[in-house]
């Protein structure tokens, strides 16, 4: 079978969707100077920040021009022998690199053989290089390490180079270097895909009550001694699905991997885990848009309309079966969780149920989002949003706000307490930080300020560090102070491993004596202090003078621990330090009332006291 299926693995920025560019032109999917940058990220936020966020598959063809000397590979895989003129069918999966996305990195690594592990020359191998890579490596996945942006001038391409010999044992020869933006060298990394990358192997056919553990990994071990060998007579269906969307016109779109068998129009299919049965309205290939094939087959990557109306139907993760055949299910994936929760407000109450329409149908797209609805007293009806983390919330409201033309108050996101007995317990995540050498004192003072505990260090090339710490002292600053502490040079890896006892309590802030459900929050001891004199002053600086006193106070365990107060406001915006604007500069006059009128569209009346909705968004980060 000449199906190559692989992915793009690297940390973020690193030239991921850059190189499928490159990779799409070479073989004729898109035209050289025809297509926008980073084809496969066409999310219009992606494309804004220059991050991806969605995994994305595209189907391409490509005849090699040569046939390249048979390398033996140090894992001891064959290489496929091929003919001239041969064709191969190219499944790639480009990734997402930032942390908060990594669960599409896990399911894209479940669909494929091998990948391209991608280091940028001028950064050498940082938090996610590692973490994507351990995981190609758990899945038993030939890696192609590709050394890339060796035409900038900071390229450090020998360094880059000794790091990935350390850190995968491969031989220098065996390394890649190439410019994705120039072109130059990827020929060769295309040829390494057809040379090193097995094909699909065939799956072994299932017996029934024979549960098949850890089926990819089995199939791999199957495709090393077979070769790639294929017998479709026993091959029953078997469909994982990685990926879904909703269309209007074509109703739930599973993406699938064909683990075996073969899917077309008509066919009655049903759901492994979850049971539910439907009916393929549509199969088809990515190319890189959605394409009508008559028929997917086994070792093919592709999609298949559902006509379903409910995304929820389909889980991703579940495999497709047919009725009569009684296979197994494949194994699927962990169950993607929340880690932040925020309460997210719209701005004018009437916007409710557009609020919520918008929430319904970004749900749909994406598998990660989970809500529920609350009220305030303060903001109205609104809801709980749950999030993979502080990119995630931030990507998902901007997605709200463009492209449902919301204007939303988010309170800052926080962890979610466990309550057992009246006792908290809070998400300890374990974090990997990658940093040079030098800047190793300043990441352990940083950690150690974050309540982290010191668990491993390694030094290779640079210094890897493992802690445990709160998942709260996480999302409070921690990376930009990383960050900040090391020149830019740390990067970070993180995930969830337990939930711990903490000494926890409802921190409540209470403006003119009236608690502020939106600005409390659950806060171990260890912070309350700090976070009540934050608050406080915060809000100080953030609301504006009223007619009124505004008490500001923050109440912990019972006791008043930190308050400020603002005066009352007797100015009007006409007057200006003590003069007002005269009568002739009427354009002036204009423009101040209508930013006091622009102003008062934002802002939000708490009880009596009025706060503008970036007094909201503001306390999202400490630094702002
Ligand atoms: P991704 O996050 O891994 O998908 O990275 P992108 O493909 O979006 O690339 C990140 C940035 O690096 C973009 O500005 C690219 O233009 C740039 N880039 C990628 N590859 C190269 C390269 O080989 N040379 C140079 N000079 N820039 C590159
Ligand atoms: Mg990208």
């Amino acid at each position: 079978m000449s199906i190559r299926n692989f992915a793009i693995i690297a940390h973020v920025d690193h030239g991921k969707s850059t190189l499928a560019d490159r990779l799409l032109e070479m073989t004729g999917v898109i035209t050289i100077g025809k297509h926008e940058e980073q084809m496969l990220d066409r999310n219009p936020i992606s494309r804004e920040r220059g991050i991806t966020i969605k995994l994305a598959p595209v189907k391409m063809k490509y005849s090699p021009p040569v046939i390249l000397n048979s390398v033996q590979d140090p894992k001891g895989i064959p290489n496929q022998v091929r003919d001239d003129n041969s064709e191969y069918t190219l499944n790639l999966i480009d990734t997402p690199g930032h942390v908060d996305f990594s669960y599409e990195v896990d399911r894209t690594l479940a669909c494929v053989e091998g990948v391209i592990l991608l280091v940028d020359a001028t950064q050498g191998i940082q938090a996610q290089t590692i973490a994507n890579a351990y995981k190609a490596l758990e899945k038993n996945l030939v890696i192609i390490p590709v050394i890339n942006k060796i035409d900038m001038d900071g390229a450090e391409v020998e360094k880059t180079e000794k790091q990935i010999i350390d850190f995968l044992g491969v031989p220098k020869e065996q390394i890649y270097r190439i410019s994705a933006k120039t072109g130059v060298g990827v020929q060769a990394v295309l040829d390494a895909v057809i040379e090193k990358i097995p094909g699909p192997a065939s799956v072994i056919p299932m017996k029934m009550g024979i549960h098949e553990e850890n089926s990819i990994d089995s199939r791999l071990r199957g495709n090393d001694i077979m070769g790639g060998g294929n017998d479709k007579k026993f091959s029953n269906l078997k469909a994982l699905i990685f990926d879904s969307y909703y269309d209007t016109h074509k109703g739930v779109i599973a993406f699938v991997r064909m683990f075996g068998g073969s899917l077309k129009r008509g066919t009655t299919v049903r759901m492994g885990h979850s049971g539910g049965d439907f009916i393929v309205s549509e199969v088809g290939m990515f190319k890189p848009d959605l394409t009508p094939t008559e028929t997917l087959d086994e070792g093919e990557i592709g999609y298949v309309a559902t006509n379903l109306k409910d995304i929820h139907a389909i889980e991703i993760g579940d495999t497709m079966l047919l009725p009569k055949e009684n296979t197994e299910p494949m194994p699927g994936y962990k169950k993607v969780k929340p880690m932040v929760y925020a309460s997210i407000f719209p701005t004018e109450t009437s916007d409710y149920l557009n609020f919520k329409k918008a929430l319904e149908k970004l749900y749909l797209t994406d598998s990660a989002l989970d809500f529920s609805g609350i009220y305030s007293t303060a903001l109205g009806a609104g809801f709980r949003v749950g999030f993979l983390g502080l990119l995630h919330a931030d990507v998902v409201r901007e997605r709200l706000e463009r492209e449902y033309e919301l204007s939303l108050v988010l309170t800052p996101p926080q962890v979610e307490y466990k309550i057992e007995d009246g006792k908290f317990y809070e998400p300890i995540v374990k974090i990997f930080i990658y940093t040079p050498e030098h800047y190793t004192g300043a990441v352990m003072k940083v950690c150690e300020e974050h309540r982290a505990t010191f668990i491993t260090m390694d030094n290779k090339n640079q210094i890897a560090l493992t802690y445990e710490m709160p998942l709260s002292e996480l999302i409070t600053n921690f990376f930009d102070r990383l960050k900040s502490a090391t020149s830019g040079y740390a990067s970070l890896d993180w995930e969830l491993i337990r939930y711990e006892f903490a000494d926890a309590h409802k921190l409540e802030l209470l403006l003119n004596n009236d608690p502020v459900e939106e600005f409390s929050e659950i806060v171990v001891s260890a912070r309350a202090q700090e976070k009540g004199y934050f608050l406080t002053k915060r809000l100080r600086d953030l609301i504006p003078r009223q007619q009124y006193e505004v008490k500001i106070q923050a109440r912990y365990k019972g006791k008043i621990i930190a308050s400020e107060r603002i005066s009352p406001f007797r100015k009007d915006v006409l007057i200006k330090s003590g003069k007002v604007i005269g009568a002739g500069d009427v354009g002036r006059k204009r423009k101040l009332l209508e930013k006091q009128k622009e102003g008062k569209k934002l802002m939000k009346a708490v009880g009596r006291v009025e706060i503008p909705k970036d007094a909201f968004m503001k306390l999202f980060n400490k630094q702002n």
